[in-house]
């Protein structure tokens, strides 16, 4: 409470602030603003609380799914999150034993352990490249992620880092590649690199792989122990500690409604910042947020399955993560398609075996074991993927489709229609591209500003982007206090 009274002096009495949407962003500019003495409301559309973060029973009773985020090495390698104390509100990370796998074809496998070395070992020839590359970056994960978490317009501090990466960052993805010999090393950055969604050879597009590699050996991929939500859970009873408040089925549409808040913070896409705050957004923020692109979408596919998934490598049943896609160069190919609006035959899929490492996602009476995944497909690709990624599955794990029992679809559609932030099923809010990965949503020296004074956009649109690390909404919270004082 100390802190609440001291810094209330800071920004001049009591202020009052709307954060319209409760994904990790949401809450984290709530948290921020409440601890420096803010009167915080949210408003949340739905009747749950945590946008991307959501975990249910999907197929049957008891088997817990999460229906968005799943594995988490920016959660746990967040700055923000690790002041916060969440493990006190009973946050608790697990680690798989193997962070990532990614089978080939014939039983061929590569495996990522949070220890690089164990890593690099693994990859025979390819490994001292492997080393070279992640070694120090690993290390120094801390320093990197205090400049790469925020906006690309700060002062860096720590330039030395931050320069080693951003020059290797500025690749496409098979430049970096040209270091390995094997398929294995190859397609496991590779895979990593997919987490962008859309073409790999263009500029920037081995940043995203460099830093999920870069933060699987310093942090590992864990998930939270009962599903994603209990990040949500954790996050909320920090808020409540400071009196943040939290109003769910409150869908905002018009800043009139807002009563006039000394801050709003908008943790949604920049369209909906548009609708609601209409002819008082600047028009060059409003071009700006209309010209916001969004990108390829995801295809979710929820299992039930009896026992464990035939994994031809049976190693890859270590792992919580799986990425399929094959070799390096499909996909390259398949992402390419994708980003061009054409669906794979095999699209490249990301699928998590959280219950391994956590039992309690396996619960209920049906004695079965939750399967998530997601396939890339084009942006608000209107047809059925799901036979695609069972087909994707069972090339490395024959006789999958055995296991299945229930099956649980959301196709692009429906993903924004889960959450409004996911337009056309983009889980970025954003196409990850051209300038748009490093200056987004706008060119602005402050790109959490929206140009009306005391308003604030903060979701995934913003730096640095999508991930449960709630770093847009502790940047912009951060920018709209320093623009009271
Ligand atoms: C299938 C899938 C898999 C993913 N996997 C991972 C993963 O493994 N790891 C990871 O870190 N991230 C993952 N993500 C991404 C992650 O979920 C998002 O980047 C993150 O949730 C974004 O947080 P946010 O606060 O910006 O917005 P969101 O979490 O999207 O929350 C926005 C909230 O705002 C609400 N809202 C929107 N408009 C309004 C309005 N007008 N009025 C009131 N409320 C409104 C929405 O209902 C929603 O609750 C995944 C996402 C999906 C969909």
């Amino acid at each position: 409470m100390q802190l609440v009274r001291e810094v209330r002096d800071t920004v001049g009495g009591v202020t009052d602030a709307v954060v319209v949407g409760s994904g990790p962003n949401g809450l984290a500019a709530a948290i921020t603003l409440a601890d420096h003495g803010v009167d915080v409301r949210v408003l949340e559309a739905k009747e749950r609380v945590g946008g991307g973060t959501l975990t249910s029973e999907l197929t049957v009773p008891g088997l817990l799914h999460d229906e968005c985020a799943a594995f988490h090495p920016t959660g746990v390698g967040s700055p923000y999150f690790q002041t916060l104390g969440l493990e006190e509100f009973g946050l608790r990370w697990l680690w798989p034993e193997i962070q990532l796998a990614h089978p080939l074809d014939g039983g061929r496998t590569a495996l990522l352990w949070q220890d690089v070395g164990r890593t690099a070992t693994g990859l025979g020839a390819d490994g001292p490249a492997w080393n070279g590359l992640f070694e120090r970056a690993a290390r120094t994960f801390d320093d990197l992620a205090a400049d790469v978490f925020r906006s690309i317009t700060h002062v860096p501090e720590h330039p030395l880092e931050l320069a080693r990466f951003g020059l290797r960052s500025l690749w496409p993805v098979p430049w970096v590649a040209r270091r390995w010999q094997s398929d294995e090393a190859r397609a496991l950055f590779a895979g990593m690199a997919a987490h962008k969604f859309g073409s790999l050879t263009s500029p920037l597009s081995a940043s995203v792989g460099l830093m999920l590699g870069a933060a699987a050996h310093a942090y590992g991929w864990p998930v939270a122990e009962g599903g994603t939500e209990s990040i949500t859970r954790a996050l909320v009873g920090r808020l409540e500690l400071t009196g943040g408040r939290i109003e769910t089925g409150v869908r905002v549409t018009s800043y009139d409604d807002l009563g006039e808040p000394d801050i709003l913070i908008l943790d949604t896409a920049p369209d909906a910042v548009v609708r609601i705050m209409g002819d008082r957004l600047p028009s060059r923020t409003r071009r700006a947020y209309r010209r916001h692109r969004f990108g390829p979408a995801a295809f979710k596919v929820d299992y039930a399955i009896e026992g464990d998934i035939p994994w031809e490598n049976p190693e890859v049943l270590k792992a919580g993560t799986v990425h399929l896609g094959g070799t390096l160069e499909e996909i390259v190919m398949n992402e390419a398609k994708v980003g061009r609006g054409e669906m794979p035959d095999l699209p490249f899929v990301l699928l998590g075996q959280q219950y391994l490492v956590d039992p309690l996602r396996s619960g209920g009476e049906s004695g079965l074991n939750p399967v998530y995944a997601y396939a890339h497909v084009p942006h608000a690709w209107p047809g059925d993927a799901s036979e695609s990624v069972t087909a994707q599955i069972e090339r490395f794990a024959p006789g999958f489709r055995d296991t299945v029992r229930h099956v649980h679809v959301r196709d692009p559609a429906g993903l924004q229609a889960h959450n409004a932030n996911y337009v056309g099923g983009d889980i970025s809010t954003g196409a990850n591209d051209g300038l748009q990965l490093v200056m987004r949503p706008r060119v602005a020296r402050n790109p959490y500003s929206t140009g009306v004074p005391g308003v604030f956009i903060c979701s995934s649109a913003t730096p640095p982007g999508a991930g449960v690390h709630g770093m847009g909404g502790r940047n912009a919270a951060l920018s709209a206090l320093e623009e009271r004082r």
